[in-house]
């Protein structure tokens, strides 16, 4: 039967797939065993799942299959960041990031840790004036399976090319795309990940980032799958406005209200990402604005110098600015923190590989696999 008729298992919860088995027929422990070889053994089809009848694996087949996004190409920074871009079954292209964390848990652990970031729409229909996704504009939602393909995806890479193995040990939800905008699949895939029979990561290993969409904010807070960040970029509403037309439709002063309100447990605090544009939003008035701001919250701010993007009027600081504009913060009792850019080699800022790509393609020339693991 042809693909569209049937569905991808990979998109399924886990209460999903029950009904689904079952529906077959099957008996409904088969489920747990399908699940564990979509989630645990990353299968790609039904026959490899040898503890189920031939008769059942045809059953399967007749209504459903297994797909995962495939690699369209992947480059590793010097610093070890490993950027992939990945295509979708309609062709769509969509980018997620592993940055190895900065020092081991202790000198003799020689495990290596990385931290994911995946992206949840094709495009992004935020359109904020810094962001090489925001230019794209938005496409289309991602499934469940897209979006989990890419940790999927990412883990099976890192199996096969990397001796050391490395572990994906937190993820974050900050590539393309508006998280709170595909609200249901997140949740979803946010319980697909924390399955204690799948992929079963903790709640606290998962940062889920949003610009601020009032709608869905606190739906997202009260599932407490994870932890929220929110994408603030400036202090006042006027140049939110102009940073992030379409997130500042959500006043400023009503953002920081809901997130006051916004369910925490206890010692959790809301990250406030925040990127220092040289000149625009690391004036001294800034510093005061952001301590208002930061004083009526449980939050921590982290400070990410822009990466620029082409045909943008937006600058990085230098390493005195910056360290100046943080210096200044934490003299108001500000819990600051620089967030090193990593890969930068490597266009690995939200939403740059893939229109590096389409720059090629547009030019005629193919930008897949040419530099794929050169520095290792
Ligand atoms: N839509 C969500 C998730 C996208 S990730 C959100 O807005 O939070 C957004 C993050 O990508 C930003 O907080 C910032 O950390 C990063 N980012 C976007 N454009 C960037 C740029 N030009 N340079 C550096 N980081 C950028």
């Amino acid at each position: 039967m042809p693909e569209e008729n049937r569905i991808n298992l990979c998109d399924l919860t886990s209460p999903a797939l029950e009904e689904f088995v079952t529906g077959l027929g099957m008996k409904r422990f088969r489920a747990g065993q399908i699940w564990q070889w979509i989630w645990v053994r990353n299968a790609s089809g039904f026959d490899a799942m040898t503890d189920l009848s031939q008769k059942d694996r045809a059953a399967l087949a007749e209504k459903a299959y297994i797909r995962w996004p495939s690699v369209a190409d992947v480059r590793v920074s010097s610093d070890g960041t490993t950027k992939f871009l990945l295509e979708l079954a309609d062709g769509e292209l969509v980018e997620t990031v592993l940055i190895p964390s900065d020092a081991p848990m202790r000198p003799s652990d020689l495990t290596v840790r990385m931290t994911q970031c995946v992206s949840t729409q094709v495009g992004c229909p935020m359109a904020c004036s810094f962001c090489s996704t925001g230019k794209l504009g938005f496409r289309r939602n991602m499934t469940v399976g897209e979006i989990l393909g890419q940790v999927q995806v990412a883990r099976a890479y890192m199996n096969d090319t990397r001796p050391e193995h490395p572990i994906i040990r937190n993820l974050v939800y900050m590539g393309m795309g508006e998280p709170l905008l595909n609200l249901g699949t997140v949740i979803d895939s946010l319980n697909t990940l924390e399955h204690p029979k799948g992929l079963a990561f903790s709640p606290r290993r998962i940062t889920v980032s949003t610009c601020g969409i009032e709608k869905g904010m606190r739906e997202f807070g009260d599932s407490g799958l994870a932890y929220l960040a929110v994408s603030l970029h400036a202090p006042n509403q006027e140049l939110r406005e102009q940073l992030m037309p379409r997130a500042a439709k959500w006043h400023l002063d009503d953002l920081v209200s809901a997130l006051e309100q916004y369910p925490l447990k206890t010692r959790e605090r809301i990250t406030l990402e925040y990127l220092v544009i040289a000149g625009i939003n690391d004036r001294p008035e800034h510093v005061k604005q952001l301590a208002r701001i930061c004083a009526r919250l449980k939050a921590k701010l982290n400070l990410i110098p822009c990466n620029p993007i082409p045909g943008t009027p937006y600058d990085a600081p230098t390493p005195d600015e910056l360290l100046r504009f943080e210096k200044a913060l934490w003299a108001k009792g500000i819990t600051a923190i620089v967030r090193k850019s990593k890969g930068q080699d490597i266009e690995a800022a939200c939403g740059q590989l893939r229109a590096a790509h389409e720059a090629a393609l547009a030019a005629g020339v193919g930008a897949c696999g040419t530099d794929a693991g050169e520095e290792a």
